[in-house]
């Protein structure tokens, strides 16, 4: 794909490190591994138990939707009962085939990575991909597939607070590496990696949310995730890039590019004169969740075969596969829309995120930023502290309760948001997430998370107003 540098896949032997003694003992299912057999034309299958798609109820499925291409339009698909069969159907562990082309295709053009698989089931740039019931589960499956009690694995902080009882339940250590306003602190992480304890196991992962980071809202700069991928290479860890809020970027500068990305385009040495890339040291989580439907439950993995398989094999012992039905209803409208729409909607969705975040701030700028004081109120300067999102649905931001001037006031970074938000804030009518549920290890922080996806702008401005009496009235205290 990319013209000037050779791209070298990890070969298969490279995953012994990575693979838990648990998926090591994995196999695959006896049935389902004989399915792609069943294709071949002019065979007749006997194998699997699958019930007969024309004795159940559902003979067609219509639904509209809208255009993305057109304001207030909509159009209407429907299945007819041919098509519905496979929908009704048990089907492929890592997804029903036409969904699996269309997303192939998608991630090609989203990140410049050819996909073409060889006899041997891996891509020609190490890369393929399962569908999961979300991304979540994709997440939960491939931990399992990677982790044994006792090692460990590095993980932004904050950090996605659904991934932590993840790792807590697989017995890891896992190691916080610090993020501010730009992402992932790569010099943190520099420093964790060169004075690792000796005798401590190297890490075998590296966790991270990089556009629109829940709970942070921060995108990781493009600097950054070389620096991350590079870290990577020299240390040899694998990164898990979980990108649910990667549509929903809204930033003024051109979207940072992806790790997954990043692989075929970062060179890591040269070969009798000539630069190469080496891939197949990311594992890309995406959702459809933020961008059709949670309800869906619709996420997929990209990544090396070595680690899909085994992911697959935890999806057939747990659940056979996602539902086919899902899968059918999301890759017809896919498919109906094209990727011409299916960008115009992604981009449609973050100019609506966009302006919520607009509002948002505005109001907090307002309330909470040391504003113009409301009449018979004394200027209490700076009430909140805040860096603007650039993508995704959350603001972080930490209430000052102490001022500047308070004697008594212990050094904020070592407050706790806990008490001021389940009691103070909650007993003045608004709630939102005390930071410590986003901390790895469960350490106090004064921050806050406060998502505005659902809210209407008479919402947010009642909300500011009640997050700015709670301050005022903590501080008189
Ligand atoms: N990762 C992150 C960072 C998330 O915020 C979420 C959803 N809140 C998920 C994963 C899970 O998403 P899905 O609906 O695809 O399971």
């Amino acid at each position: 794909m990319n013209g000037n540098l050779k791209i070298k896949a990890l070969p298969a032997e490279f995953y012994d490190r990575f693979l838990s003694d648990r998926a090591k003992k994995l196999q695959p299912s006896p049935i389902r591994g004989l399915y792609p057999l069943e294709k071949k034309p002019g065979v007749i299958s006997l194998l699997a138990g699958k019930p007969e798609p024309s004795t159940f109820p559902f003979t067609s499925l219509t639904f509209t939707a809208k255009d993305p291409l057109k304001e207030n339009s909509e159009s209407t698909i429907t299945i007819s009962q041919d098509q519905l069969s496979p929908g009704l159907q048990y089907s492929d562990t890592a997804g029903i085939p036409d969904l699996l082309k269309w997303i192939t295709t998608l991630q090609e053009i989203a990140h410049g990575r050819k996909h073409g698989m060889h006899a041997s089931g891996e891509g020609e740039e190490g890369w393929r991909l399962s569908i999961g019931s979300g991304s979540q589960d994709l997440i939960s499956k491939s931990a399992t597939t990677l982790i044994n009690p006792g090692d460990s694995v590095l993980v932004e902080s904050p950090v996605y607070a659904g991934i932590i009882p993840i790792f807590k339940h697989m017995d890891c250590k896992q190691i916080e590496v610090p993020t501010d306003a730009h992402g992932i602190r790569a010099s943190s992480l520099k420093e964790i990696l060169e004075n690792w304890p000796e005798g401590e196991k190297k890490p075998k992962l590296l966790y991270t949310v990089p556009y629109g980071c829940n709970p942070t809202g921060m995108t990781a700069s493009l600097e950054r995730r070389k620096e991350v991928l590079k870290l990577a290479r020299q240390y040899n860890f694998i990164i898990l890039e979980d990108d649910p809020y990667y549509y929903l970027y809204y930033g003024k500068s051109a979207r940072p590019t992806s790790y997954f990305a990043l692989e075929v385009t970062e060179p890591c040495g040269e070969e009798a004169g000539e630069p190469y890339c080496e891939v197949g040291r990311v594992l890309r989580f995406d959702s459809l969740s933020k961008i059709l439907s949670a309800g869906l439950r619709i996420g997929f993995a990209t990544g090396p075969e070595a680690i899909l398989r085994k992911v697959d094999m935890l999806t057939a012992n747990a659940n056979l596969q996602v539902s086919s039905l899902t899968q059918l209803i999301a890759f017809r409208l896919l498919d109906s829309w094209g990727y011409d729409k299916f960008f115009a909607h992604t981009k449609n969705v973050s100019a609506f995120y966009a302006q919520k975040r607009d509002i948002f701030e505005r109001e907090l700028k307002k309330w909470l930023g040391g504003g113009v004081p409301e009449e018979g109120e004394s200027d209490e300067g700076r009430l909140a502290d805040w860096v603007s999102p650039e993508a995704g649905m959350f603001f972080w931001f930490k209430l000052l309760v102490d001022t500047p001037n308070n004697s008594s006031s212990q050094d904020s970074d070592e407050q706790d948001s806990r008490t001021l938000i389940e009691t103070h804030a909650y007993a003045n009518g608004v709630l939102a997430l005390p930071g410590t549920v986003f901390l790895p290890n469960g350490s106090k922080t004064p921050y806050v998370r406060a998502s505005f996806s659902l809210l209407t702008e008479d919402q947010v401005v009642e909300a500011m107003k009640r997050l700015r009496k709670t301050v005022l009235e903590v501080r008189s205290e």
